[in-house]
Protein backbone atom coordinates (compact mmCIF):
# COMPACT_ATOMS: atom_id res chain seq x y z
CA UNK A 1 0.00 0.00 0.00
CA UNK A 2 1.12 3.47 -0.94
CA UNK A 3 2.82 5.12 2.23
CA UNK A 4 0.78 8.23 3.76
CA UNK A 5 3.46 11.12 4.43
CA UNK A 6 3.05 13.57 6.45
CA UNK A 7 4.33 16.10 4.52
CA UNK A 8 5.82 16.05 0.92
CA UNK A 9 7.92 18.78 -0.14
CA UNK A 10 8.95 19.66 -3.45
CA UNK A 11 12.23 21.14 -4.18
CA UNK A 12 15.70 20.26 -2.13
CA UNK A 13 16.75 23.55 -2.33
CA UNK A 14 17.79 25.60 0.75
CA UNK A 15 13.80 26.16 0.83
CA UNK A 16 12.46 22.86 0.67
CA UNK A 17 15.69 21.53 2.62
CA UNK A 18 15.37 23.38 5.92
CA UNK A 19 11.97 22.86 6.17
CA UNK A 20 12.49 19.10 6.09
CA UNK A 21 15.06 19.16 8.51
CA UNK A 22 13.07 21.05 11.41
CA UNK A 23 10.26 18.85 10.49
CA UNK A 24 11.91 15.28 10.15
CA UNK A 25 13.84 16.90 13.93
CA UNK A 26 10.14 16.99 15.50
CA UNK A 27 9.16 13.31 14.19
CA UNK A 28 7.38 14.46 11.54
CA UNK A 29 7.06 12.06 8.82
CA UNK A 30 8.48 13.93 5.63
CA UNK A 31 9.01 13.17 2.30
CA UNK A 32 11.19 15.41 -0.18
CA UNK A 33 11.11 14.68 -4.25
CA UNK A 34 13.41 16.87 -6.29
CA UNK A 35 14.08 16.31 -10.15
CA UNK A 36 17.66 16.55 -9.52
CA UNK A 37 20.43 14.21 -8.54
CA UNK A 38 22.38 15.16 -5.98
CA UNK A 39 24.92 16.92 -5.70
CA UNK A 40 23.80 19.49 -8.11
CA UNK A 41 24.53 23.04 -9.48
CA UNK A 42 22.70 25.80 -8.70
CA UNK A 43 23.16 28.90 -10.56
CA UNK A 44 23.75 31.88 -7.96
CA UNK A 45 26.44 34.33 -6.54
CA UNK A 46 27.14 31.75 -3.91
CA UNK A 47 27.15 34.99 -0.86
CA UNK A 48 25.21 34.13 2.36
CA UNK A 49 24.84 36.88 4.46
CA UNK A 50 24.77 37.32 8.62
CA UNK A 51 21.08 36.19 8.39
CA UNK A 52 21.86 32.68 6.75
CA UNK A 53 24.84 31.84 8.43
CA UNK A 54 22.48 32.38 11.74
CA UNK A 55 20.04 29.78 10.29
CA UNK A 56 23.04 27.47 9.43
CA UNK A 57 24.33 27.49 12.72
CA UNK A 58 20.82 26.90 14.12
CA UNK A 59 21.07 24.05 11.84
CA UNK A 60 24.21 23.14 13.71
CA UNK A 61 26.43 23.65 10.28
CA UNK A 62 28.26 26.59 9.87
CA UNK A 63 31.12 24.40 10.63
CA UNK A 64 30.82 22.41 7.93
CA UNK A 65 30.36 25.90 5.57
CA UNK A 66 33.61 27.20 6.57
CA UNK A 67 35.49 24.31 5.64
CA UNK A 68 34.80 24.70 2.34
CA UNK A 69 33.44 27.85 1.85
CA UNK A 70 35.73 31.61 1.84
CA UNK A 71 35.08 34.34 4.37
CA UNK A 72 34.18 37.86 3.41
CA UNK A 73 34.77 41.01 5.73
CA UNK A 74 32.80 43.72 3.59
CA UNK A 75 31.62 44.84 0.81
CA UNK A 76 33.06 47.51 -2.10
CA UNK A 77 30.42 49.26 -4.22
CA UNK A 78 31.52 50.03 -7.73
CA UNK A 79 29.11 53.25 -9.20
CA UNK A 80 28.33 53.57 -12.49
CA UNK A 81 30.70 56.41 -13.05
CA UNK A 82 32.90 53.98 -11.50
CA UNK A 83 33.66 55.62 -8.05
CA UNK A 84 34.40 53.33 -5.32
CA UNK A 85 33.73 52.70 -1.69
CA UNK A 86 34.27 49.76 0.94
CA UNK A 87 32.35 48.83 3.80
CA UNK A 88 32.95 46.40 6.65
CA UNK A 89 30.09 43.94 8.11
CA UNK A 90 28.32 46.44 10.70
CA UNK A 91 28.03 44.48 13.93
CA UNK A 92 24.24 43.79 14.65
CA UNK A 93 23.21 41.70 18.40
CA UNK A 94 23.11 37.76 17.84
CA UNK A 95 24.78 38.17 13.96
CA UNK A 96 28.52 37.53 12.95
CA UNK A 97 29.79 40.59 11.21
CA UNK A 98 31.85 38.77 7.94
CA UNK A 99 29.89 36.80 4.70
CA UNK A 100 30.65 33.63 3.43
CA UNK A 101 31.21 32.88 -0.19
CA UNK A 102 29.96 29.24 -0.38
CA UNK A 103 29.38 27.32 -3.66
CA UNK A 104 26.17 25.79 -3.90
CA UNK A 105 27.28 22.67 -5.57
CA UNK A 106 28.32 21.71 -2.28
CA UNK A 107 25.93 24.11 0.50
CA UNK A 108 22.80 22.66 -0.73
CA UNK A 109 23.95 19.06 -0.85
CA UNK A 110 25.01 19.56 2.69
CA UNK A 111 21.54 20.93 3.40
CA UNK A 112 20.03 17.61 1.86
CA UNK A 113 22.46 15.43 3.95
CA UNK A 114 21.27 17.34 7.16
CA UNK A 115 17.57 16.69 6.09
CA UNK A 116 18.17 13.16 5.44
CA UNK A 117 20.45 12.77 8.40
CA UNK A 118 17.67 14.27 10.70
CA UNK A 119 14.78 11.45 9.07
CA UNK A 120 13.64 13.15 5.80
CA UNK A 121 12.82 10.59 3.14
CA UNK A 122 14.80 11.84 -0.57
CA UNK A 123 13.40 10.85 -3.74
CA UNK A 124 15.72 12.36 -6.28
CA UNK A 125 15.31 12.77 -10.26
CA UNK A 126 11.35 12.60 -9.58
CA UNK A 127 10.03 15.61 -11.83
CA UNK A 128 6.68 16.90 -10.13
CA UNK A 129 4.28 17.65 -13.13
CA UNK A 130 0.75 18.20 -10.67
CA UNK A 131 -0.52 17.97 -7.43
CA UNK A 132 -3.98 17.11 -6.93
CA UNK A 133 -5.44 18.31 -3.78
CA UNK A 134 -8.06 16.29 -2.17
CA UNK A 135 -10.34 15.61 1.06
CA UNK A 136 -7.83 14.90 3.23
CA UNK A 137 -4.59 14.25 1.35
CA UNK A 138 -2.36 15.62 -1.53
CA UNK A 139 -1.17 13.19 -4.35
CA UNK A 140 1.95 14.31 -5.64
CA UNK A 141 2.05 13.32 -9.94
CA UNK A 142 4.99 13.08 -11.65
CA UNK A 143 8.28 11.00 -13.24
CA UNK A 144 11.46 9.14 -12.92
CA UNK A 145 12.88 7.78 -16.16
CA UNK A 146 9.82 8.78 -17.81
CA UNK A 147 7.53 6.39 -15.59
CA UNK A 148 4.44 8.22 -13.74
CA UNK A 149 3.97 7.71 -10.29
CA UNK A 150 2.43 8.87 -7.46
CA UNK A 151 2.87 9.80 -3.46
CA UNK A 152 0.84 10.60 -0.86
CA UNK A 153 0.51 13.14 1.82
CA UNK A 154 -1.22 15.20 4.55
CA UNK A 155 0.34 18.51 3.31
CA UNK A 156 2.48 19.50 -0.25
CA UNK A 157 4.92 22.00 0.39
CA UNK A 158 6.12 23.90 -3.04
CA UNK A 159 9.81 24.82 -2.73
CA UNK A 160 10.68 24.68 -6.57
CA UNK A 161 12.24 28.20 -6.77
CA UNK A 162 12.22 30.37 -9.42
CA UNK A 163 9.97 27.08 -11.54
CA UNK A 164 6.73 27.94 -11.09
CA UNK A 165 4.80 25.89 -13.22
CA UNK A 166 3.21 24.05 -10.35
CA UNK A 167 2.11 27.24 -8.81
CA UNK A 168 0.14 27.91 -11.89
CA UNK A 169 -1.27 24.38 -12.13
CA UNK A 170 -2.30 24.61 -8.26
CA UNK A 171 -3.88 28.10 -9.09
CA UNK A 172 -1.62 29.78 -6.68
CA UNK A 173 -0.51 31.81 -9.38
CA UNK A 174 -2.44 33.35 -12.10
CA UNK A 175 -0.17 35.45 -14.36
CA UNK A 176 3.70 35.68 -14.45
CA UNK A 177 5.21 38.03 -12.34
CA UNK A 178 8.73 39.49 -13.17
CA UNK A 179 11.61 38.26 -12.98
CA UNK A 180 15.28 39.02 -12.70
CA UNK A 181 18.01 37.43 -15.39
CA UNK A 182 21.55 36.56 -14.34
CA UNK A 183 24.66 34.69 -15.11
CA UNK A 184 27.57 33.50 -13.40
CA UNK A 185 30.62 31.54 -13.93
CA UNK A 186 33.76 30.43 -11.78
CA UNK A 187 37.54 32.13 -12.49
CA UNK A 188 40.68 30.60 -11.39
CA UNK A 189 44.15 32.55 -11.55
CA UNK A 190 42.97 35.78 -10.51
CA UNK A 191 45.75 37.99 -8.44
CA UNK A 192 44.05 40.90 -7.27
CA UNK A 193 41.06 39.63 -5.20
CA UNK A 194 40.43 40.92 -1.19
CA UNK A 195 37.74 39.89 1.39
CA UNK A 196 35.65 41.92 -0.14
CA UNK A 197 32.13 41.13 -1.66
CA UNK A 198 32.40 43.20 -5.13
CA UNK A 199 29.18 44.28 -6.15
CA UNK A 200 29.41 46.66 -9.23
CA UNK A 201 27.00 49.16 -11.15
CA UNK A 202 29.15 49.89 -13.98
CA UNK A 203 29.16 48.00 -17.09
CA UNK A 204 25.91 46.50 -16.58
CA UNK A 205 22.43 48.22 -17.45
CA UNK A 206 20.45 49.42 -14.85
CA UNK A 207 18.34 48.43 -12.71
CA UNK A 208 20.76 45.37 -12.15
CA UNK A 209 24.60 44.95 -11.00
CA UNK A 210 27.31 42.87 -11.73
CA UNK A 211 29.65 40.63 -9.00
CA UNK A 212 33.26 39.58 -8.27
CA UNK A 213 32.70 37.39 -5.09
CA UNK A 214 35.71 35.13 -4.44
CA UNK A 215 36.12 32.10 -3.41
CA UNK A 216 39.27 31.80 -2.47
CA UNK A 217 42.17 33.89 -2.49
CA UNK A 218 42.71 33.26 -6.52
CA UNK A 219 39.16 32.41 -7.48
CA UNK A 220 35.40 34.12 -7.85
CA UNK A 221 32.17 33.77 -8.64
CA UNK A 222 31.62 36.42 -11.60
CA UNK A 223 27.84 37.37 -13.04
CA UNK A 224 25.76 39.93 -13.80
CA UNK A 225 22.56 40.42 -13.61
CA UNK A 226 19.10 42.70 -14.27
CA UNK A 227 16.02 43.22 -14.00
CA UNK A 228 13.50 42.49 -17.27
CA UNK A 229 11.09 45.62 -17.04
CA UNK A 230 9.61 43.92 -19.91
CA UNK A 231 9.23 39.97 -20.59
CA UNK A 232 9.54 41.23 -24.44
CA UNK A 233 12.85 42.81 -23.91
CA UNK A 234 15.61 41.14 -26.50
CA UNK A 235 18.55 41.21 -23.81
CA UNK A 236 19.82 38.34 -22.64
CA UNK A 237 21.23 37.44 -19.26
CA UNK A 238 24.21 35.97 -21.08
CA UNK A 239 24.55 38.97 -23.08
CA UNK A 240 24.58 41.40 -20.30
CA UNK A 241 26.93 38.93 -18.69
CA UNK A 242 29.47 39.67 -21.88
CA UNK A 243 29.06 42.80 -21.56
CA UNK A 244 29.83 43.30 -17.87
CA UNK A 245 32.68 41.06 -18.73
CA UNK A 246 33.81 43.14 -21.71
CA UNK A 247 34.55 46.30 -19.91
CA UNK A 248 37.18 47.73 -19.16
CA UNK A 249 37.71 48.29 -15.17
CA UNK A 250 36.36 44.56 -14.96
CA UNK A 251 38.68 43.18 -17.36
CA UNK A 252 41.40 44.90 -15.84
CA UNK A 253 40.31 43.23 -12.21
CA UNK A 254 40.06 39.92 -14.30
CA UNK A 255 43.72 40.02 -15.48
CA UNK A 256 44.69 37.03 -17.11
CA UNK A 257 41.90 34.69 -15.24
CA UNK A 258 40.33 31.72 -16.91
CA UNK A 259 37.13 30.52 -16.26
CA UNK A 260 36.15 27.16 -15.29
CA UNK A 261 33.29 25.49 -16.97
CA UNK A 262 30.20 26.83 -18.22
CA UNK A 263 28.61 30.26 -17.90
CA UNK A 264 24.80 29.66 -16.59
CA UNK A 265 22.04 31.79 -16.46
CA UNK A 266 18.85 31.68 -14.31
CA UNK A 267 15.85 33.79 -13.55
CA UNK A 268 15.13 35.39 -10.04
CA UNK A 269 11.16 35.40 -9.01
CA UNK A 270 11.30 38.77 -6.57
CA UNK A 271 7.62 39.20 -6.27
CA UNK A 272 6.82 38.00 -2.75
CA UNK A 273 4.66 41.26 -2.18
CA UNK A 274 1.65 39.78 -4.59
CA UNK A 275 2.49 36.31 -4.02
CA UNK A 276 -0.53 33.60 -2.76
CA UNK A 277 1.56 31.56 -0.49
CA UNK A 278 -1.02 29.25 0.70
CA UNK A 279 -4.28 27.16 -0.21
CA UNK A 280 -6.04 23.79 1.26
CA UNK A 281 -3.32 21.73 2.23
CA UNK A 282 -0.65 23.52 0.16
CA UNK A 283 2.07 26.04 1.30
CA UNK A 284 5.06 27.93 -0.76
CA UNK A 285 8.22 28.54 0.59
CA UNK A 286 11.76 30.07 -0.62
CA UNK A 287 11.75 31.56 -4.17
CA UNK A 288 8.36 30.12 -5.22
CA UNK A 289 7.23 32.40 -3.26
CA UNK A 290 8.65 35.17 -4.62
CA UNK A 291 11.02 35.27 -1.45
CA UNK A 292 14.27 37.16 -3.06
CA UNK A 293 14.99 40.15 -2.25
CA UNK A 294 14.44 43.03 -5.05
CA UNK A 295 16.99 45.42 -4.74
CA UNK A 296 20.11 42.68 -3.76
CA UNK A 297 18.48 39.29 -5.50
CA UNK A 298 19.06 37.40 -1.99
CA UNK A 299 17.29 34.44 -1.82
CA UNK A 300 19.21 32.02 0.09
CA UNK A 301 18.65 33.24 3.90
CA UNK A 302 14.78 34.27 2.76
CA UNK A 303 14.41 30.71 1.65
CA UNK A 304 15.68 29.06 4.74
CA UNK A 305 14.11 31.15 7.21
CA UNK A 306 10.69 30.65 4.76
CA UNK A 307 11.63 26.90 5.36
CA UNK A 308 12.14 27.33 8.99
CA UNK A 309 8.34 29.29 9.39
CA UNK A 310 6.73 26.83 8.00
CA UNK A 311 8.14 23.74 9.80
CA UNK A 312 7.03 25.83 12.58
CA UNK A 313 3.42 26.44 11.23
CA UNK A 314 3.38 22.60 9.66
CA UNK A 315 4.26 20.90 13.41
CA UNK A 316 1.42 23.27 15.14
CA UNK A 317 -0.99 22.18 11.79
CA UNK A 318 -0.06 18.77 12.55
CA UNK A 319 -0.83 18.99 16.27
CA UNK A 320 -4.53 19.65 15.31
CA UNK A 321 -5.16 17.99 12.30
CA UNK A 322 -6.30 21.09 10.33
CA UNK A 323 -4.61 21.88 6.96
CA UNK A 324 -7.51 24.26 5.78
CA UNK A 325 -6.69 27.22 3.75
CA UNK A 326 -7.99 29.28 6.97
CA UNK A 327 -5.78 27.45 9.15
CA UNK A 328 -2.87 27.72 7.10
CA UNK A 329 -3.27 31.69 6.74
CA UNK A 330 -1.22 31.96 9.68
CA UNK A 331 1.95 30.74 7.68
CA UNK A 332 0.81 33.51 5.39
CA UNK A 333 1.00 36.47 8.13
CA UNK A 334 4.26 35.24 10.04
CA UNK A 335 5.63 34.97 6.62
CA UNK A 336 4.40 39.03 6.12
CA UNK A 337 5.57 40.41 9.28
CA UNK A 338 9.08 39.50 8.73
CA UNK A 339 9.39 40.44 4.90
CA UNK A 340 6.55 42.06 3.56
CA UNK A 341 8.26 45.49 4.78
CA UNK A 342 11.48 44.76 3.62
CA UNK A 343 9.91 43.91 -0.04
CA UNK A 344 7.81 47.10 -0.13
CA UNK A 345 10.98 49.53 0.90
CA UNK A 346 13.50 47.58 -0.99
CA UNK A 347 11.27 48.17 -4.48
CA UNK A 348 10.58 51.55 -3.64
CA UNK A 349 14.18 52.07 -3.00
CA UNK A 350 14.97 50.34 -6.29
CA UNK A 351 12.54 52.60 -8.06
CA UNK A 352 14.92 55.40 -7.00
CA UNK A 353 17.95 54.56 -6.99
CA UNK A 354 18.71 52.39 -9.41
CA UNK A 355 19.16 54.65 -12.38
CA UNK A 356 22.94 56.16 -13.27
CA UNK A 357 21.46 60.01 -11.92
CA UNK A 358 21.47 58.71 -8.33
CA UNK A 359 23.73 56.02 -7.91
CA UNK A 360 26.73 57.81 -8.77
CA UNK A 361 25.55 60.54 -5.75
CA UNK A 362 24.01 57.81 -3.35
CA UNK A 363 27.35 55.92 -3.50
CA UNK A 364 29.47 59.03 -3.07
CA UNK A 365 27.85 59.90 -0.33
CA UNK A 366 27.94 56.91 1.42
CA UNK A 367 32.23 56.59 0.41
CA UNK A 368 32.10 60.08 2.17
CA UNK A 369 29.84 59.84 4.98
CA UNK A 370 30.18 57.09 7.88
CA UNK A 371 25.94 57.55 8.46
CA UNK A 372 25.34 57.04 4.55
CA UNK A 373 27.63 54.09 4.07
CA UNK A 374 26.18 52.24 7.05
CA UNK A 375 22.65 52.66 6.49
CA UNK A 376 23.55 51.65 2.82
CA UNK A 377 25.11 48.29 4.30
CA UNK A 378 22.53 47.73 6.66
CA UNK A 379 19.80 48.09 4.18
CA UNK A 380 21.31 45.61 1.92
CA UNK A 381 22.32 43.45 4.46
CA UNK A 382 18.77 43.70 5.87
CA UNK A 383 19.48 44.92 9.25
CA UNK A 384 17.30 47.76 8.90
CA UNK A 385 13.96 48.86 6.69
CA UNK A 386 15.05 50.31 3.04
CA UNK A 387 12.93 53.00 3.68
CA UNK A 388 15.81 54.71 5.67
CA UNK A 389 17.42 55.14 2.33
CA UNK A 390 14.34 58.04 1.51
CA UNK A 391 15.11 59.55 4.71
CA UNK A 392 16.01 63.36 4.60
CA UNK A 393 19.00 63.02 5.99
CA UNK A 394 20.33 60.52 3.24
CA UNK A 395 18.71 62.39 0.37
CA UNK A 396 20.82 65.16 1.84
CA UNK A 397 23.98 63.62 1.51
CA UNK A 398 22.51 62.31 -1.83
CA UNK A 399 21.78 65.51 -3.35
CA UNK A 400 25.43 67.43 -1.94
CA UNK A 401 27.72 64.97 -3.95
CA UNK A 402 25.43 65.64 -7.67
C1 LIG B 1 22.53 34.14 -10.99
C2 LIG B 1 21.93 34.17 -9.61
C3 LIG B 1 22.69 34.64 -8.55
C4 LIG B 1 22.17 34.62 -7.25
N1 LIG B 1 22.99 34.99 -6.21
C5 LIG B 1 22.55 34.87 -4.94
C6 LIG B 1 23.44 35.10 -3.86
O1 LIG B 1 24.63 35.38 -4.05
N2 LIG B 1 22.96 34.99 -2.59
C7 LIG B 1 21.65 34.66 -2.34
O2 LIG B 1 21.26 34.62 -1.17
N3 LIG B 1 20.79 34.40 -3.36
C8 LIG B 1 21.21 34.47 -4.65
N4 LIG B 1 20.37 34.14 -5.69
C9 LIG B 1 19.01 33.67 -5.38
C10 LIG B 1 19.05 32.21 -4.87
O3 LIG B 1 19.82 31.42 -5.74
C11 LIG B 1 17.64 31.62 -4.77
O4 LIG B 1 16.75 32.58 -4.30
C12 LIG B 1 17.61 30.39 -3.86
O5 LIG B 1 18.29 29.32 -4.47
C13 LIG B 1 16.16 29.98 -3.57
O6 LIG B 1 16.14 28.76 -2.87
P1 LIG B 1 14.88 27.80 -3.04
O7 LIG B 1 15.12 26.62 -2.16
O8 LIG B 1 13.63 28.55 -2.87
O9 LIG B 1 14.90 27.35 -4.58
P2 LIG B 1 16.05 26.62 -5.43
O10 LIG B 1 17.35 26.76 -4.78
O11 LIG B 1 15.90 27.11 -6.82
O12 LIG B 1 15.65 25.08 -5.36
C14 LIG B 1 14.49 24.61 -6.02
C15 LIG B 1 14.63 23.11 -6.23
O13 LIG B 1 13.39 22.64 -6.76
C16 LIG B 1 13.65 21.65 -7.76
N5 LIG B 1 12.48 21.63 -8.64
C17 LIG B 1 12.01 22.64 -9.41
N6 LIG B 1 10.90 22.24 -10.06
C18 LIG B 1 10.67 20.94 -9.70
C19 LIG B 1 9.68 19.99 -10.05
N7 LIG B 1 8.68 20.27 -10.89
N8 LIG B 1 9.76 18.75 -9.50
C20 LIG B 1 10.77 18.43 -8.64
N9 LIG B 1 11.73 19.31 -8.28
C21 LIG B 1 11.68 20.55 -8.80
C22 LIG B 1 14.93 22.15 -8.43
O14 LIG B 1 15.62 21.08 -9.05
C23 LIG B 1 15.71 22.73 -7.24
O15 LIG B 1 16.59 21.78 -6.67
C24 LIG B 1 20.84 34.16 -7.01
C25 LIG B 1 20.07 33.71 -8.09
C26 LIG B 1 20.60 33.71 -9.37
C27 LIG B 1 19.75 33.20 -10.51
Amino acid sequence: MNTLYDIAIIGAGPGGTTTASYLARAGVRVLLVDKAKFPRDKTCGDALSPNALKVLGDLGLLGAVKDFGFRLNGVRLVAPDGNEMVASIPQKAGLVDYLYIAPRYRLDNLLLQHAIDSGAEFKPGFKVSDIQVERDKVAIVGKNRKVTSSFTARMGVIATGANISLLKKTGLMSHSPKFAVAARAYFENLTNLDNLMEIRFDGVPIPGYGWIFPTSATSANVGAGFLKKSRNLPITARRVFDTFLAHGPVQERLGNSKRMGTVKSYPLHMGFSAARTFSDRLIVVGEAAGLVNPFTGEGIDYAMESGQIAAQVLNHQLGRGDFSSRALHAYDKKLRARFQSIFVWSTHMRGLYMNNWLLNPLIRAAGKESFVRKSFIEILLGYCNAGKALSPHIIYHVLRNF
